[in-house]
């Protein structure tokens, strides 16, 4: 592991200073992520800023009754909040969906969103990846795709060796939860503070694979705010995994269902992003949800759809396994 200085800073404002004072400065949170990273040389930081004792650790009520989470909250005290487990099952379910009870006791709310794709290549030094090392190459196109995108995939078939080609997914099951909730990034950075729709945090590879997130460098997320639901709502996530714990989805689905005929649907396992689907919603809204019409949703939604071969016969299979992952939930909604 390369040497780097560790700093604890008094203050979160600190904290942006000295990461946005040095190039290739992190954060640290919960480390679950991070200090895995450090030891495969995935990241090669001169500076590690500690922020677990910085940011709040309080789950507070927002006066549009909401909640306001702050950023140092872990996985398992915001899973276990009263008011999370009856206001917001989707992102309970979610959290408790997601690796195990030691990591979640570590993970914390900032942190969470923030952790990187599980792709094998990325997490291999030695191999070809333009997220960890940009211009590479992407060694997973051809290569294992059965945790890999199918959506927000360029419709040419990925060039192994264009340096804009990524198909990785986005690990975290909270962060599909809180797509679906309409959550609200507070970030601080060197500019001042701002507010990030959860929805627009994370990117799609772009021009760019090597990031995840708009955030620039420095900024830090201190809080993420959920919005209240209309009186009525209900909500579930599900998750298909190839063990029944401590695996990564091979698809999710977080399904929040209003009561006046709105229906919020996003998805996990399938894109550089949780994926947001839009034009399911748009085909379910003020309409049944029946299984033809979820089936029809699904369908308008994956129209777009680019399963990728590869040497384990590829994640065609994620194109059937979301649309009845979909109705499923769904259909325990309306139960
Ligand atoms: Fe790297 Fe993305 Fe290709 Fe995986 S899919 S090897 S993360 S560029």
């Amino acid at each position: 592991m390369k040497p780097f200085a560790y700093a604890r800073p008094a203050d979160v404002a600190e904290a942006v200073r000295d990461v946005a004072a040095e190039p290739t400065a992190v954060f640290l949170g919960g480390g679950t992520n991070l200090v895995d990273h450090l030891k495969l040389g995935i990241v090669r930081p001169d500076l590690v800023v500690d922020v677990r004792t910085l940011t709040s650790r309080s789950i507070d009520d927002l006066q549009d009754g909401g909640l306001r989470v702050g950023a140092a909250v872990t996985n398992s005290e915001l899973a276990a909040d009263r008011r999370v487990r009856e206001r917001y099952p989707v992102l309970a379910q979610a959290l408790l969906a997601g690796a195990t009870g030691q990591l979640r006791n570590l993970a914390t709310t900032g942190g969470n969103p923030l952790q990187r794709t599980r792709c094998v290549y990325f997490q291999d030094a030695s191999t070809a990846c333009n997220k960890r090392e940009p211009g590479t190459g992407c060694s997973a196109v051809g290569g294992y795709t059965r945790y890999h995108a199918v959506l927000g995939v360029p419709a040419a078939l990925p060039d192994p060796t264009a340096p804009e080609t990524c198909i990785a997914t986005h690990p975290s099951d909270m962060a599909v939860a809180l797509a679906a909730l309409d959550a609200q990034v507070q970030v601080l950075g060197p500019a001042g503070a701002r507010t990030v729709p959860f929805v627009d945090l994370h990117r799609l590879p772009g021009e760019d694979p090597s990031r995840d997130t708009v955030l620039e460098h420095g900024e830090l997320i201190t809080a993420i705010d959920l919005p209240p639901l209309p009186a009525g709502a209900r909500s579930a996530y599900r998750k298909v995994r190839d063990r029944a714990s401590y695996a990564f989805a091979l698809v999710s689905v977080a399904a929040v269902a209003s009561g006046n005929g709105d229906v919020r649907l996003a998805l996990g396992g399938v894109a550089h992003k949780p994926w947001r689907a839009t034009r399911a919603e748009g085909v379910l809204r003020g309409g049944p949800l029946t299984e033809d019409t979820v089936r029809a949703a699904m369908a308008a939604e994956l129209a777009a759809a680019q399963p990728q071969p590869g040497v384990d016969s590829g994640n065609g299979f994620k194109i059937p396994l979301v649309t009845r992952t979909v109705v499923a939930t769904l259909r325990d909604l309306e139960a």
